[in-house]
């Protein structure tokens, strides 16, 4: 890999990892051009490809079918809110135990668990009283 690609995907995996909002590919690539306005759009999303093969960073699910991606890969869980749809960083919430109560009632091997949690976020909670 030449160094120029070298550091175009530093670039985006820095960026990411710097943004605490779980943004989606398009919001990714908006912050990336502000740091790096020579990156094309094509060139962002090869390298999130790249990242998420190498484990470096995750993808985010959510059920409207909007893949976010979070540049911490330390195990954590998600919670999103339904009212602004922001996504929040869980830590300490122990997914082990889940796989452990699917192990049990089941014969599949769990090899990966995403879990997201719902509901209205503190900020959103404020505005309703
Ligand atoms: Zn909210
Ligand atoms: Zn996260």
């Amino acid at each position: 890999m030449n160094t120029r690609n070298t550091r175009q995907k530093e670039i985006v995996l820095k960026t990411l990892c710097e943004l605490k909002t779980h943004p989606t590919i398009l919001e990714l690539y908006q912050a990336v051009l502000h740091k790096d306005a020579s990156i094309g759009q094509a060139t962002v999303y090869r390298n999130v490809s790249k990242l998420v093969e190498e484990g470096k960073i995750q993808k985010v699910l959510t059920k409207d079918g909007v893949t976010h991606y979070d540049g911490d890969c330390r195990n954590h869980s998600h919670f999103m809110c339904n009212s602004c749809h922001r996504l929040f960083d869980l830590y300490g919430v122990n997914t082990n135990n889940l796989i452990k109560a699917v192990r049990k009632s089941s014969c599949f091997i769990i090899s990966n668990t995403y879990v997201l949690f719902e509901g209205i976020c503190e900020e959103c909670m404020d505005k309703c009283y």
